[in-house]
């Protein structure tokens, strides 16, 4: 209970505030950490990569507690809408995935909430599983292992993320669909 009350802390301090969200992201992430044999106290970064399942409240729990991001390329937010969170030891090469057996609502007595989150047992509160994940090379940490131009807007690639369409090297922007329009 302390534990999770400090990691919660912690977490409140980058998310800005204290919700179910964050909570249970705290669980699984510490859950998930303690199966893996990693301790959450000392600094993990180089040690592990977090695949988030959705961008919301418990991304960042993940993120602060085992110190995974974007910028390090050790967060990876996969689109699935799931509360759901897999950690990868890199020195072990074991994963698991985590989430929640009971689902919360931030609507009611938000204390009461908290506190029965922060109470129940990791076996009556989160799943884990053991699972594999393979990490593609151009996904690793690390400087970019492959550069490229898109030759329709001319705009660096990193990382392997270009195509080739129509015989031309081209960003995903570029073959497929931006998420932006320019402004006329
Ligand atoms: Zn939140
Ligand atoms: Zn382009």
């Amino acid at each position: 209970m302390e534990d999770y009350q400090y990691f919660l802390e912690k977490v409140n301090k980058f998310h800005g505030h204290t919700c179910a969200g964050i909570a249970l992201g705290t669980r699984i992430a510490l859950a998930a950490m303690k199966h893996l044999g990693l301790d959450p106290y000392k600094d993990n970064r180089k040690n592990i990569i977090a695949y988030v399942e959705v961008d919301r409240c418990m991304a960042d729990a993940v993120m602060v507690i085992t110190g995974c991001s974007p910028g390090k390329r050790s967060l990876k937010y996969v689109d699935y809408g799931k509360f759901a969170a897999t950690l990868v030891n890199l020195s072990t090469g074991k994963a698991v995935r985590g989430t929640v057996k009971k689902v919360f609502s931030n609507k009611g007595d938000k204390e009461e909430t908290l506190r029965e989150i922060l109470t129940t047992p990791d076996s009556r509160l989160v799943t884990l599983q053991d699972v594999n994940v393979e990490i593609p090379e151009l996904d690793k940490p690390g400087p970019p292992k492959n550069k490229a131009v898109c030759e329709v807007c001319e705009e660096r690639i990193v990382d392997g993320r270009e195509v080739i369409q129509g015989g031309q090297t081209r960003c995903r922007a570029c073959a497929y669909e931006k998420y932006y329009t320019e402004c006329k």
